[in-house]
């Protein structure tokens, strides 16, 4: 039986957008099976030449919305700087640099990430071998400016992307500036996830006639299932999924992922740690794609790892849970992907893997879906021993109810001559566990804890979530900060949490007495179950890193390292 309740509005494909064949062949090759919302309507717009003003978070596939057009416009042969996109902070400016490096790698399209903090030499000799594209943070690309060292005379494309964060650190008049430096005939694209009237006015002075694009989020009804989240960073993420498999034990399950790329290197992961996963994606012929639903449908397989084009239409009457290994980037496809559970009035249970700097798409699905979404903690490899404790007892428990046991009671009564009854039972139970436990894991991962987040008002979007200890730098006032460091900060991470009882005051403590750096270089600290993030200037972060390696805090040797999440 097909299922049309779940199909999903027909979306226009990639191909429809007017992007060239080498652009396609690498959006291909990246496994996008279908452009996001914000990609259909920006990418169209964008290569007509208008200016947009697109809302989009972080996670709803922007940078590729702005990006895709931007590399199409670019004519690497020439030399001069053709396209800017200025960025708040250093990680999202080396992210987009990446991404659009990715994206116009086949039309030899070159990028720069420029941002405080790194050396300035490397950055100029860069610039004078000549780039194509320049991404960077406001305040390190009007020092390349003043310096004389990047002329933006030739620039026909710039996007300024979180525009609201820039706005909050401070950065508008630099943004000013630096479009003054650029052509007037220029195109312009701004995203931002907030339009506050500053923005609208920055808007307003310097786009001219944008195209509003927002990604569309009508209420919608879910059925009623346990919704879940893991925040989880990336490097952990496959880790985080076992054990939450483990924990859960799904009879069937539909695993979501957003390439084609993810659920092939999904599916070998899941296999390899002796879990039986099918893929399913669009990749797959017909005849192919029926042996998998028919293995899925039969049993021999109990997880289906799916792109959502590949799931659309599926015919799956019900599913025990749908889990979100990457998480959907609009609230529609979020509540198009849990419909596949919790029908008919049975139970179901949609789970979500989240990293730390999608939390923002979380919120929006929550507001959308009219319900939070409980974050949980990852479950550690105690817990999991203990589930199976649990589990035991109830399986021993049923089958004496049962009282079906007769044919091993002369067993028991053969060994009982010798031994004491309780140890023949505990071994019988050794045995019996044993022989359903998989291998124990050698080397305990350290999975990062985000907890569970208390109820809170549904327009709090920024500032540390749940029980995470905050604190926002001695002597600084204002609300608290976004998990982003500023421009001129780097986030360190500190392999201590508040397990150990590690307070904000211990963590100044230690920096300020090894490192010997001012108290406000310290910016704010974030303090989790098993690990500490905190801002340090720039310029003190490798000073810090080096007199903390060699350091103690509460008596105990501390891993350090710059964050990458
Ligand atoms: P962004 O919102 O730009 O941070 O993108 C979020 C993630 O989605 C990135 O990892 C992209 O590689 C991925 N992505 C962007 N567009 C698509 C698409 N059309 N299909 C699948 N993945 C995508």
């Amino acid at each position: 039986m097909t299922d049309t309740n779940t199909e999903a509005p027909a979306a226009p494909l990639f191909t429809e957008l007017g992007l060239e064949p080498d652009v396609l062949a690498t959006l291909e090759a990246l496994g996008y099976e279908e452009p996001t919302p914000i990609q259909v309507e920006a990418i169209p717009t964008l290569l007509s030449g208008r200016d947009v003003l697109g809302q989009a978070a972080t996670g709803t596939g922007k940078t590729a919305a702005f990006a895709l057009p931007l590399v199409q416009r670019i004519d690497a042969d020439r030399r001069g700087v053709q396209a800017l996109v200025l960025a708040p902070t250093r990680e999202l400016a080396v992210q987009v640099a990446e991404a659009t490096h990715r994206y116009g790698a086949r039309r030899g399209v070159s990028v720069l990430a420029v941002y405080g903090g790194q050396p300035i030499d490397r950055q100029l000799r860069e610039l004078r071998r000549g780039v194509n594209v320049v991404v960077g943070t406001p305040g390190r690309i009007l020092d390349h400016i003043r310096r004389g060292s990047l002329d933006l005379s030739a620039v026909g494309y710039v996007v300024l992307d979180e525009a609201d964060e820039m706005l909050d650190m401070g950065f508008i008049e630099d943004i000013e500036t630096i479009l003054t430096e650029t052509p007037e005939g220029r195109q312009t694209a701004l995203f931002s996830a907030t339009f506050p009237p500053r923005i609208a006015q920055l808007a307003a002075r310097h786009m001219s006639d944008p195209v509003r694009v927002t990604v569309r989020a009508p209420k919608l009804e879910t059925p009623l299932v346990r919704q879940a989240a893991y925040v989880v960073p990336r490097p952990y993420k496959l880790e985080a999924l076992a054990r939450v498999l483990d924990l859960e034990a799904p009879t069937s399950a539909i695993l979501f992922c957003r390439t084609r790329n993810e659920v092939d290197e999904l599916n070998e992961a899941l296999s390899v740690r002796g879990y039986r996963p099918e893929a399913l994606h669009g990749g797959l012929n017909q005849a192919q794609r029926d042996r998998v639903m028919k293995r899925f449908r039969e049993g021999t397989a109990d997880l289906l790892i799916a792109t959502d084009v590949a799931a659309r239409g599926l015919d799956v009457e019900h599913v025990s849970h749908v889990i979100n290994y990457d998480i959907p980037q609009t609230p529609e496809v979020y509540v198009h992907r849990i419909g596949r559970t919790g029908r008919a009035g049975r139970e179901g249970t949609a789970i979500t893997l989240v990293q730390p700097r999608e939390q923002g798409l979380l919120r929006g699905i929550e507001r959308v879906v009219g319900r939070p979404i409980e974050v949980a903690r990852v479950p550690t490899v105690a817990d999991l021993r203990a589930r199976r404790v649990e589990l035991l007892r109830s399986a021993i428990r049923e089958t004496i109810e049962e009282d079906e046991f007769d044919g091993y009671r002369d067993i028991v009564a053969s060994l009982a001559d010798d031994y004491d009854p309780l140890d023949i039972a505990a071994a019988a139970a050794k045995l019996a566990a044993d022989a359903t436990r998989g291998e124990e894991p050698e080397n305990e991962v350290e999975i990062p804890q985000w907890e569970n987040r208390p109820q809170r008002s549904h327009d709090d979007t920024r500032g540390p979530r749940g029980r995470r200890d905050s604190y926002d730098g001695p002597g600084r006032d204002g609300p608290p900060r976004g998990r982003r460091p500023r421009a001129d900060m780097t986030r360190l991470f500190i392999g201590v949490g508040r397990r150990r009882g590690i307070r904000p005051g211990d963590i100044v403590g230690a920096i300020v007495g090894e490192a010997k750096i001012p108290a406000e270089g310290i910016g704010a600290i974030e303090i989790a179950d098993q690990f500490t993030l905190v801002e340090v200037a720039e310029e003190h972060a490798d000073t810090v890193i080096r007199a903390m390696s060699r350091a103690a805090i509460k008596g105990r040797p501390v891993s350090i390292r710059r964050s990458h999440d």
